[in-house]
């Protein structure tokens, strides 16, 4: 399409990735005409980009998948190829497909309150919508690189997780992994094994869950259901795993020296007193941290093929790190699994002219923003899986869509306001940025919160005229 040619439509989704493709599934379902926009020339947004050894989720698959298209395989995590495979699936059989545009990248989107339109510029012509749905993530592929010492005098290479291919051997290479979050965690056992040598060197260590990626007993029954046809046996192990996460994370922040004794027990047939001490006892209270979810950690550390340790880098040399305790590790290869930074906003956003100021912008349920009218801004949280959240949200969306057409509204906000910043956890990448989305109007177990109060919008919060 010429740059200039302009498209009207119902609604504009940005980005098609889990987030994008809910929205369009229940806009689908309602029949309410959409485009989604992309500007990668694939689906999947976080699981086309991330590309690292060992990339996968964290959340089983039954809660990772769509409600509207469950599937349950035999192993109990996707990795990232599976996701994008499913995810492409789901895109071809909901009938979706047609309306991506890929290779679409958004510059920037007006909202004119005369007419109650968005007007979205992108590189391939203009789109022209009543809603505006920003999927756009969370900046996960704008890496956060550490400045060290002697990088210059360093002969290997170092290489930010997000730039890294999974194709990559580095059979002759020391490597060493920075960082102690869910992608060192998930990274380290698949590049041990194409590798010399593998550290994990850690700040400070984090609690970490060893799962063998098998299917428990009930699992396997509702998947044997499930793939005969059997109605809710999918909903039920989806259901069942939910309130089992929910327990264990209640559990667990409510008694920390519980928690703490789990971890210990956990841990007790590879880890002696002493190491576990020293590698794998966090200085804060469990769950308060996203807890990473390890394959294989355990047996490469008893096999010699992963080490873990503690410590500050110093400076980098020709072929080694050295820490401000003055050990120094070989290194050939340095990894930087130190995470990215936060960005809500891909392209900026005018009303009547005006550039919006989303600094520290109030954020109802993850779901619009203050001030910002005709405009869903759905996003997952840190406890519970993505899609789940982002579902609900989808859902909630076209409620309030059909409460307007009912009534006649041409138009939705909240208002803008100020609210204090709450995240259920602090990961680093979160504290490091300033002026954030602030998230309100959620209880503290957001898992519940989808389930109990997601639905239930209030017109006390959502002004419509
Ligand atoms: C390695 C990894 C593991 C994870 N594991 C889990 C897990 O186990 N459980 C969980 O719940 N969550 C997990 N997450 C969080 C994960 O990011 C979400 O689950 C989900 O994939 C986010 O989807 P999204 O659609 O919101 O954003 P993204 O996947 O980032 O998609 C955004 C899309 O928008 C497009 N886009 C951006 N700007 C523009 C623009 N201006 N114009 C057009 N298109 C644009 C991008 O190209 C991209 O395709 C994980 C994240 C990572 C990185």
């Amino acid at each position: 399409m010429p740059p200039d040619a302009r498209t009207r439509t119902d609604v504009v989704i940005v980005g098609a990735g889990i987030s994008g493709i809910a929205a369009a599934h229940y806009l689908h379902a309602q029949g309410i005409r959409y485009v989604v926009l992309e500007a990668d020339d694939d689906i999947g947004g976080t699981w086309l980009r991330n590309t690292w050894h060992g990339a996968r989720v964290d959340s089983e698959v039954v809660r990772y998948a769509f409600s509207f298209k469950l599937e349950i395989p035999a192993k109990e995590l996707w990795d990232r190829r599976e996701v994008l495979g499913y995810l492409k699936r789901t895109v071809r059989e909901a009938d979706i497909e047609r309306n991506i545009l890929l290779r679409t990248r958004v510059r920037k989107a007006s909202f004119d309150s005369a007419s109650n339109t968005w007007t979205v510029h992108t590189d391939q012509g203009v789109y022209e919508a009543n809603f505006l749905v920003n999927c756009n993530g969370f900046g996960a592929n704008d890496p956060h690189v550490p400045a060290f010492e002697g990088t210059q005098a360093f002969r290997g290479e170092i290489i930010h997780s997000i730039h890294l291919d999974d194709g990559r051997r580095f059979d002759d290479q020391h490597v060493v992994v920075i960082g102690s979050g869910a992608t060192a965690i998930s990274s380290a056992p698949s590049l041990s094994d194409v590798s010399k040598s593998l550290v994990i060197l850690q700040r400070s260590p984090s609690y970490i869950y060893e799962v063998d990626n098998k299917l428990g007993r009930f699992a396997r029954l509702c998947r044997a259901l499930h793939n005969r046809g059997v109605p809710l046996a999918g909903a039920a192990l989806r259901l069942q795993s939910t309130i089992a996460g929910d327990i264990y994370f209640l559990l667990i922040r409510s008694f920390p020296k519980l928690g703490r004794a789990f971890f210990r027990r956990h841990w007790r047939d590879v880890a002696t007193d002493a190491y576990y001490a020293k590698f794998l006892t966090p200085r804060y209270a469990p769950y308060t941290q996203r807890i990473p979810k390890a394959v294989g950690l355990k047996e490469r550390i008893v096999a010699n093929k992963i080490a873990l340790r503690n410590g500050v880098i110093a400076r980098f040399k020709e072929r080694s790190i050295v820490l401000q305790s003055g050990e120094e590790l070989p290194c050939d290869v340095c990894i930087l699994a130190t995470g990215f930074k936060l960005g809500f906003f891909s392209f900026p956003l005018f009303c009547d002219g005006k550039q919006l100021d989303v600094r520290d912008v109030n954020w109802y349920k993850t779901f619009m923003m203050g001030s910002v009218p005709n405009y869903f801004h759905p996003s997952g949280c840190f406890h519970c899986s993505w899609t789940q959240r982002v579902e609900q949200l989808g859902r909630m969306m076209v409620d309030v869509m059909a409460h307007m057409r009912r009534r006649g509204y041409g138009r939705v906000w909240v208002d803008r306001k100020t609210v204090p910043f709450y995240a259920v956890f602090s990961p680093n990448f979160l504290m490091r940025e300033k002026h954030l989305p602030r998230p309100y109007g959620l209880i503290e177990l957001p898992t519940l919160d989808h389930f109990l109060s997601f639905h239930l919008w209030t017109s006390r919060e959502l002004r419509f005229a």
